[in-house]
C-alpha cells in the first residue's frame, strides 16, 4: 500500500516534490533540532490522485489518525478536547512556492465545548473567541466557497456596534456574538451548521487544501511563473502556536540577507501581539526586525543564531516566518527566499567571497532573465520632483501609467497603468500582472504586493501610509488623484510622483557601455565578476543581429563577438526605396545605383566589426513591401484619373504592384527565390560586399564578411547563387576570402540539411521563418488571434515564437545540425531568430551543439550569460 503521510521528523529538504517545499524545510529545521510545532505532511500523491479521481485515496484518513496521535503525545493536547483542546493549521504547499496562492486553515479544532477550554487553558476569554471566529472565517471561505465580503461585513457592523476603531478593540462578549452571526453566514450559505467535529474539520480542510490547487488564481500563477499544472500540493498538518496572547508574544518575517539589494544584515518585520497572517495580509504596520532586539532580547538572540544556521544548511539567502508565544519562539515555516535581481548577482557573488560555493554554482543562482530587469532604466532623480510621498521600496524599476484602483480596471487598460490599492490579494493577481507598477498604502516588504510584485520583477512601492485611497480616488497631502491620472513609482527608492518622471539608462546598461567601471560598486562588480566566468565556461558564442555600424558598435561593448545577421533590406529604406521602384519597372541602371551606396555601408559595419565574422544576408523580403500599398496606390490614380489628370509614373506602379501582388507574400517571391528571378540582384550585393572588403583590407583592416542566401530549400537553389557568387568574388581584386551559407529556416532545408551542407560553408537558423513555417501560422497574425486561447490550454506554456519549441521545431534544429555536420565535419551553425536572446532557447541551442547564437544587441549580455550558464 503506498504511503501519503510523513511525520516531520521523517523528511528533508531535499523531498520537496514529495513534501512540497514547505513540508520538506519544516522536517528539515525539525532534523536540525529548531523549534518547530509537531506535525506531519501529507504527500502531493495524495493530492494528485484526489484530483485525477475526485476522491481522496483510501487508507488517506486512517494514516492521519496515527500521525495526529504522535502530535497529540508531543503535545500533551488532544484535537476536540473540550478542557485543553490541541489545535491544529492546515497549510498547503506545492514543490515550487506561490506565496499566498492556495490555502491555509488555522485553529482547526475549535468548536463550541472546545472555545471555553482554550479559554480556561489561556485565561483569555477574548482571545479564545477571536481565534474561533478566525476559524469559522477561514474555514467558510476556504472549504465552502463563502464569499469573504460576507464575513468582512459582519466584523465591520460588530466594530461599529462597539464603536471600535480596530478589531483588536473588540471585547470577548462581542466577539462571541460575531461568531453567532458568523456561524448565521456559514448556515444560510451551506444549508448546514457550522462542523463541530474537530476531525470532520480537519478533513474537509484537507481536501479544501487539495481543491485550491486548482483555484482560478493559483492556475494563473503557475501559468505566468511557468510552474507545471499537474504537481498537486502537498498539505500540512501541524499543532498551532500563538503570537496573539499578549505583548510577550508576537509574530515576524525575517531574511538573513536583505532581498532587495542583498546586503548581509538583519532585515524582516515583526508585529507585536499578533498572529502570522495579520503580517502578510498587511493589515497593520510592522516594525523592523531590530527592534525585537529590545522587545524580547532572548528570542531575538535565538533567531540569529537559528538564521545562521539555516543560511550554513541551505548556503543560501533564507527567509523565514516564526512565532513568539509567551516569550518561547517557533519556527513556522523557511526557504530559499525570492530576492532582486540586483541581490541575486551580490547574493551569488558574496558567496563565493565567504567561500560557501564555487563560482560555476554562483552562475547558475543567477538567471539571463534578471540580468534583463537590470538592464531597465530607471528615473531620472535630477529631474524629478518633489515626490508627492514615500513608501516602501519592495520591488524595484520604474513604472509609469494611469492611476487604476482595481485588477478589472488595470486589465482592461489598453496604455499602461499603476494598480493603486489599500492592500492587494490574490485576487488581484491579474492586475498586477497587467500593471507597470503596484502602490499600495498599507503592508511592509512581506506584504502580497510585495512578495508578489518581487517575483514578478514588477515594480512595486507598499506601505505608503499617506495615501488615503477611497473607491475612485486618492489623496495625499491634501492633493487629490483620480483613475487616469498619471504618476511614477520608484521601487527602488520608494518615492511616487505625480506626473510622468524622465527615466534614464541602467547602471548595469552604462556598465556594458564602458561608460561606469564596476569598482566600488557591489552590483556591478557582482555582474562583472559572473559575465567573466560565464564567459570563461561557455561553448557557445554570441554574436548580435546588427544592420549598422552603430549597432554593431554597441553590439561589440555589450561582447558580442561578431554579427550573426545584417539584413541588407535595412538599406534600402528611405530615399533609396525609389531605386528599388527603378529596378521593378525594370531599370538596370538602378542596381549600378545602388552598389556605391551598400558598399559604403558595409564598409561602415567592417570596420566597426573588424577582425570578427560579418554574416550578411542576402535580400530576403518581398520587393514588393518597397513600393506604397495597393489600396493607397489605387486611390491616388483614381483621383487623378477623376480630376482628368495623367497619373503617369503612379499609374506605372500601379500596374507593377498589381502584377506582383501575392495573396501569401511570406511564402512568396522572397529570399532566394528573388536572387533567381532579378537578374543582376544578388550579383550587386556580392559585388558590394567583397569591394566594401577589399576597400577595409587596404586600408590595413581585418574585415571577415560571410555571404548568407535565405529562404533556402533545395540544395540547387543554393549551388545556382553561390555558381554566380564566386565568378562576382573571383573579379573583385583584394578581397579576402569569403564564405558562402545558408540560413535554415525552410523545413525542407533543415530535412535536406546533408545535401545543402554540400554547398554551405555555414548554416545559420531563421528561427523565425522556421517556426512559422513548421506551425504553418503567420507570425504577424496569431498573437492577437488565438495563443491567448492556445496559452490558456495549455498547448504550449510560452509563445512559440519567444522561446523555441523544442519538441517540433527543435527537433528540426537536431536533424539539420546532425544531417549537415555528416557532410561537413567543419560546418559552423548557428542561429539568428529572435530565440538567440531568449534563455531557455539559448540552453537548448548549447544542448543542440550550436557554435553561436546571435540576437539584439541589447540582449547579448543575457545570451553571454545564459551561454556561460548552460555549460555549468
Ligand atoms: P503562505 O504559504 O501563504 O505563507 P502559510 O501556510 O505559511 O501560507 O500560512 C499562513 C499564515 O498562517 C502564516 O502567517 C503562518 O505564519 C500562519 N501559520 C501557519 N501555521 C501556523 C501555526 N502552526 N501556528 C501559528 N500560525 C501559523
Ligand atoms: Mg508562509
Ligand atoms: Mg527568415
Amino acid at each position: 500500500m503506498s504511503r501519503y503521510v510523513y511525520d516531520f521528523v521523517e523528511g528533508d529538504k531535499d523531498l520537496k516534490d514529495l513534501l512540497g517545499g514547505k513540508g520538506a524545510n519544516l522536517a528539515e529545521m525539525t532534523r536540525m533540532g529548531l523549534p518547530v510545532p509537531p506535525g506531519f505532511t501529507i504527500t502531493t500523491e495524495a493530492c494528485r490522485e484526489y484530483l485525477r479521481t475526485g476522491s481522496t485515496p483510501a487508507g488517506l484518513f486512517a494514516e492521519v489518525e496515527l500521525h495526529l496521535r504522535a502530535v497529540q503525545t508531543r503535545t500533551g493536547k488532544s484535537l476536540g478536547d473540550p478542557d485543553d483542546p490541541l489545535l491544529l493549521s492546515v497549510r498547503s504547499g506545492g514543490r515550487f512556492s506561490m506565496p499566498g496562492m492556495m490555502e491555509t486553515i488555522l485553529d482547526i479544532g475549535l468548536n463550541d465545548a472546545s472555545v471555553a477550554g482554550l479559554a480556561r487553558q489561556s485565561a483569555d476569554e477574548r482571545f479564545a473567541w477571536d481565534s474561533y471566529r478566525r476559524l469559522i472565517q477561514m474555514f467558510g471561505k476556504t472549504a465552502f466557497d463563502i464569499p469573504g465580503e460576507d464575513f468582512e461585513t459582519e466584523l465591520a457592523n460588530a466594530r461599529d456596534a462597539a464603536g471600535a476603531a480596530t478589531d483588536a478593540d473588540l471585547t470577548a462578549a462581542q466577539l462571541r456574538d460575531l461568531v453567532h452571526a458568523y456561524k448565521k453566514v456559514f448556515q444560510a450559505h451551506t444549508g448546514r451548521d457550522f462542523p463541530q467535529a474537530p476531525h470532520e474539520q480537519l478533513f474537509l480542510a484537507v481536501t479544501a487544501v487539495f481543491k485550491s490547487w486548482n483555484a482560478e488564481r493559483a492556475v494563473l500563477y503557475r501559468r505566468q511563473e511557468r510552474i507545471p499544472q499537474d504537481l498537486g500540493t502537498a498539505v500540512n498538518v501541524m499543532a498551532m502556536v500563538f503570537g496573539n496572547r499578549g505583548t510577550d508574544s508576537g509574530t515576524g518575517v525575517a531574511f538573513t540577507r536583505d532581498p532587495a539589494t542583498g546586503r548581509r544584515g538583519v532585515y524582516g518585520d515583526y508585529l507585536s501581539n499578533a498572529q502570522g497572517e495579520d503580517v502578510v495580509a498587511g493589515i497593520r504596520n510592522t516594525v523592523g526586525l531590530g527592534e525585537l532586539a529590545t522587545i524580547d532580547p532572548a528570542s531575538y538572540r535565538r533567531l540569529l543564531s537559528i538564521m545562521e544556521r539555516l543560511e550554513g544548511r541551505y548556503r543560501d539567502l533564507c527567509d523565514i516566518e516564526f512565532t513568539i508565544e509567551n516569550g518561547k519562539l517557533w519556527m513556522l515555516q523557511t526557504r530559499v527566499g525570492k530576492r532582486t535581481p540586483a541581490a541575486a548577482f551580490v547574493i551569488a557573488a558574496q558567496l563565493v567571497d565567504e567561500g560557501t560555493i564555487t563560482l560555476d554554482e554562483a552562475l547558475r543562482r543567477v538567471t539571463g532573465e534578471q540580468l534583463a530587469q537590470l538592464m531597465f532604466p530607471s528615473f531620472d532623480q535630477a529631474a524629478a520632483p518633489e515626490p508627492l510621498t514615500t513608501g516602501v521600496a519592495a520591488s524595484p524599476g520604474a513604472a509609469v501609467g494611469a492611476v487604476v484602483f482595481d485588477s478589472a480596471a488595470a486589465v482592461a487598460a489598453t496604455g499602461p497603468v499603476i494598480l493603486v490599492r489599500r492592500e492587494t490579494n490574490p485576487d488581484d493577481l491579474p492586475g498586477m500582472i497587467a500593471a507597470q507598477g503596484i502602490l499600495t498604502s498599507r503592508g511592509g516588504k512581506t506584504s502580497h504586493a510585495a512578495v508578489v510584485a518581487r517575483g514578478m520583477g514588477k515594480t512595486c512601492v507598499c506601505g505608503a501610509e499617506q495615501l488615503e485611497i477611497a473607491a475612485d480616488s486618492v489623496t495625499v497631502n491634501g492633493r487629490v488623484l483620480r483613475a487616469g491620472d498619471v504618476i511614477s513609482v520608484d521601487g527602488t527608492t520608494g518615492r511616487v510622483y505625480a506626473g510622468a518622471v524622465p527615466v534614464h539608462p541602467s547602471a548595469v546598461v552604462r556598465y556594458f557601455e564602458g561608460e561606469l567601471t564596476a569598482h566600488g560598486d557591489p552590483l556591478l562588480a557582482a555582474v562583472e565578476r559572473l559575465m567573466i566566468h560565464a564567459g570563461h565556461v561557455a561553448r557557445l558564442g554570441v554574436h548580435a543581429n546588427a544592420d549598422t555600424a552603430a549597432d554593431a558598435a554597441r553590439a561589440r561593448r555589450f561582447g558580442a563577438t561578431g554579427v550573426g545577421l545584417c539584413r541588407t533590406e535595412h538599406m534600402f529604406l528611405g530615399e533609396r526605396r525609389v531605386l528599388i521602384e527603378r529596378l521593378i519597372l525594370g531599370d538596370q541602371d538602378a542596381l549600378s545605383d545602388l552598389l556605391p551606396l551598400q558598399r559604403a555601408d558595409f564598409e561602415r559595419l567592417f570596420a566597426a566589426m573588424d577582425g570578427l565574422p560579418v554574416t550578411v544576408r542576402l535580400i530576403d523580403p518581398p520587393l514588393h513591401e518597397f513600393l506604397p500599398p495597393l489600396e493607397e496606390l489605387t486611390a491616388r490614380v483614381a483621383r487623378a484619373e477623376a480630376l482628368g489628370e495623367d497619373p503617369g509614373h503612379e499609374g506605372t506602379l500601379l500596374t507593377a504592384v498589381r502584377r506582383m501582388h501575392e495573396q501569401n507574400p511570406m511564402l512568396g517571391l522572397r529570399g532566394v527565390r528573388l536572387g533567381l528571378v532579378i537578374p543582376g540582384l544578388f550579383a550587386m550585393q556580392v559585388r558590394a560586399i567583397a569591394q566594401a572588403a577589399a576597400a577595409r583590407v587596404a586600408a590595413g583592416g581585418d574585415p571577415r564578411p560571410e555571404i548568407m542566401v535565405p529562404l533556402v530549400g533545395a540544395v540547387q537553389e543554393l549551388d545556382t547563387v553561390r555558381t554566380e557568387a564566386e565568378s562576382v568574388l573571383a573579379g573583385v581584386a583584394g578581397a579576402p576570402p569569403i564564405r558562402i551559407g545558408t540560413m535554415i529556416e525552410v523545413p525542407r532545408a533543415a530535412l535536406t540539411a546533408g545535401q545543402i551542407a554540400g554547398s554551405a560553408e555555414f548554416f545559420s537558423f531563421g528561427t523565425n521563418d522556421l517556426t512559422q513555417m513548421t506551425w504553418g501560422f503567420s507570425r504577424d497574425d496569431v498573437e492577437g488571434a488565438f495563443f491567448g486561447r492556445y496559452l490558456s490550454l495549455g498547448i504550449f506554456a510560452a509563445s512559440p515564437f519567444e522561446t523555441i519549441d523544442i519538441d517540433g521545431v527543435g527537433e528540426l534544429v537536431r536533424i539539420a545540425v546532425e544531417r549537415g555536420r555528416a557532410t561537413r565535419p567543419n560546418l559552423t551553425v548557428g542561429v539568428c531568430g529572435e530565440h538567440g536572446g531568449d534563455p531557455a532557447s539559448v540552453r537548448f541551442f548549447h544542448t543542440a551543439g550550436l557554435d553561436y547564437v546571435s540576437c539584439s544587441p541589447f540582449r547579448v549580455p543575457i545570451a553571454r550569460l545564459e551561454a556561460g550558464r548552460a555549460s555549468v
